[in-house]
C-alpha cells in the first residue's frame, strides 16, 4: 500500500496548489517602475467571470501573499454559488504598505494587469483599498464595480452586506430559537467599522440588547453618539460575554482553540471573511459545543449581491431584496446540516460545489 504524507505548502509546487483546490489562473504582475508587486487569482468561472476584491497588505512574504490569495478567491467562487449569481471567483492582493506605498500610477498599472485578462476577472474595493484607488484603477479598465454613485456605480455596499448578515442572523435564530425574532435577544458585535454599525441600528430597531467593540475609541464614541441604547464593551471582554449571538465584524480566524472554549453564546453570525481559523476543525468544535454557525460567505453576500446590481444597472431596492433571500439559503443550509449531521461550513460549501458542478455538466457556464 502506498503511503500519502501530505506536503507542507511551502514545498508544493504552484501548479500542485493550484490543483489542490481547482484554481484556474494565476497572474503574477509586477512593474518595477511604480513598485507594483501583486498577484491576481482566478478560482473558478464556471458561473460567470470572476468577481472579488483587491487587497493591499503589508505580506511578510509572497507565499503568504499567495496563501490568502488563493484563499481568498475560492472563498469567492463559494460566496456567488451560493447568493444565486452568475459570477464565478477571484480575487487580487497587493503586496505593499496601504498608508504609505500608494501612488496613481501603481493603481492605473494595475488597471492594466486587470484589464489584460479581458473582463474574466472584475475587482472591486477590500481591505487597504479605498474609493480613490478604485478611480485609478477604472482609469485603465471597465472591469471594476463598487465605484462612487456619483459615477454610475453602487458606492459603499457595506450597508448592504450588514442587511444580509441581518437576514442570515434571523434564519440562525429561527433555527436554535424557533423563532425569528431579536427583539430581547443579546447580540456581541466584534468591530464597529463599516458594517458592524449598520448592523446595530437593524438590531436595535427589533428590539436586541446590542453590545458592540473596537480597538479605535473613536469609532464607538460615534456609535453611542448615534445609538445612546448600544453598550460598549472592551475588545478582550467580547468573546466571553454572555449573550445568544456573537457577531464577528472585525477580522477573520476569531473563532479558534482559544476562543471556542470561552464562547457563551449559542449562534455565530457576522460579516468577517474566515471567520474559522481552521474549517473543519472548528467547525466541528462548535457543532459539538452546540453553537450555530451560519458560514461568513453565505450571511455576507449582501455586499457582492449589490456589486453584482451595479453590473446589470444599479437598483438598491433590487439589491436588498435579493440579499434577503439570505435567509431562505440559510435556512435551507442549516436543515441540511442538521439532517446530514455536518457542520454548518461543510453544508454551505457541499451546495456551492454542487451548483458550480450542475451547470457545468450542463455546460451552461461562462
Ligand atoms: P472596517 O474596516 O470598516 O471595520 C472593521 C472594524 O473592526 C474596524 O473599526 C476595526 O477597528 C475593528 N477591529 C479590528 N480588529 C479588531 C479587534 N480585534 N477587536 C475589535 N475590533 C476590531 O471593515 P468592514 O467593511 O466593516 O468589514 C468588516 C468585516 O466584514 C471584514 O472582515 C470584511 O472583510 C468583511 N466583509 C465586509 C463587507 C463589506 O461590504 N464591507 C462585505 C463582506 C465581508
Amino acid at each position: 500500500m502506498t503511503q500519502v504524507t501530505e506536503k507542507p505548502a511551502a514545498t508544493k509546487g504552484l501548479i500542485e496548489r493550484m490543483q489542490e483546490h481547482g484554481h484556474e489562473e494565476v497572474l503574477f504582475c509586477n512593474d518595477s517602475t511604480t513598485g507594483l508587486r501583486a498577484i491576481i487569482a482566478l478560482h473558478d468561472t464556471t458561473l460567470g467571470p470572476a468577481l472579488g476584491g483587491t487587497r493591499m497588505w503589508p505580506y511578510a512574504s509572497e507565499a503568504d501573499a499567495l496563501e490568502d490569495v488563493l484563499r481568498l478567491s475560492r472563498g469567492m467562487t463559494y460566496k456567488s454559488a451560493l447568493a444565486g449569481l452568475d459570477l464565478g471567483g477571484g480575487k487580487a492582493v497587493i503586496i505593499g504598505d496601504a498608508r504609505k506605498d500608494k501612488t496613481e500610477a501603481m493603481f492605473r498599472r494595475f488597471g492594466r494587469f486587470v484589464d489584460s485578462l479581458n473582463g474574466r476577472y472584475i475587482t472591486a474595493e477590500d481591505v487597504g483599498m479605498s474609493i480613490t484607488e478604485m478611480v485609478n484603477i477604472r482609469k485603465e479598465t471597465n472591469h471594476v464595480v463598487g465605484l462612487p454613485v456619483s459615477m454610475g456605480g453602487s458606492g459603499d455596499p457595506s450597508p448592504v452586506t450588514a442587511y444580509g448578515v441581518y437576514c442570515g442572523m434571523k434564519a440562525a435564530a429561527k433555527t436554535a430559537y424557533g423563532s425569528d425574532d431579536l427583539n430581547k435577544r443579546k447580540v456581541a458585535i466584534q468591530g464597529g467599522g463599516n458594517v458592524g454599525r449598520h448592523l446595530v441600528d437593524h438590531l436595535l430597531k427589533e428590539g436586541a440588547t446590542v453590545y458592540i467593540t473596537d480597538i479605535h475609541d473613536d469609532k464607538l464614541a460615534a456609535i453611542k453618539a448615534e445609538h445612546p441604547a448600544v453598550q460598549l464593551v472592551k475588545p478582550d471582554e467580547i468573546i466571553s460575554l454572555p449573550v445568544d449571538i456573537y457577531a464577528p465584524c472585525a477580522l477573520g480566524a476569531t473563532v479558534n482553540d482559544d476562543t471556542i472554549p470561552k464562547l457563551k453564546c449559542s449562534v455565530i453570525a457576522g460579516s468577517a471573511n474566515n471567520q474559522l481559523a481552521n474549517e473543519d476543525k472548528h467547525g466541528r468544535a462548535l457543532m459539538e459545543k452546540g453553537i450555530l454557525y451560519a458560514p461568513d460567505f453565505l450571511v455576507n453576500a449582501g455586499g457582492i449581491i449589490n456589486c453584482a446590481w451595479e453590473r446589470r444597472g444599479y437598483n438598491q431596492q433590487a439589491a436588498l431584496s435579493q440579499t434577503e433571500d439570505i435567509y431562505r439559503t440559510a435556512l435551507t443550509i442549516f436543515k441540511r446540516s442538521q439532517d446530514e449531521k455536518i457542520p454548518t461550513y461543510l453544508a454551505a460549501n457541499q451546495a456551492a460545489e454542487q451548483r458550480v458542478r450542475s451547470m457545468r455538466q450542463a455546460g451552461l457556464g461562462f
